[in-house]
């Protein structure tokens, strides 16, 4: 089985995936499952497409705070 790996740029934002944070949408949506976020512990949502991107691309789970620079510098 092949395993092909995308080459990524420094200023590649592909690496990470926005997870909601839960105290933005406290209800969720269908199919959402509660999860943490790595860099900084706040309760946020994650889904199956979500999981499958950090399974298959190693993708980072951020909540979208993190995501958003605050904890790229960690
Ligand atoms: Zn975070």
């Amino acid at each position: 089985m092949n395993v092909r790996i995308e080459p990524r740029k420094p200023t590649d934002r592909g690496g990470y995936i926005c997870m909601p944070l839960k105290k933005n949408v406290p209800e969720g949506h269908t199919g959402w499952k509660p999860a943490k976020c790595p860099a900084c512990g706040r309760e946020c949502w994650t889904d199956p497409a979500r999981e499958l991107l950090v399974r298959t691309q190693g993708a980072i789970p951020l909540c979208t705070e993190c995501a958003l620079g605050k904890g790229e510098r960690k």
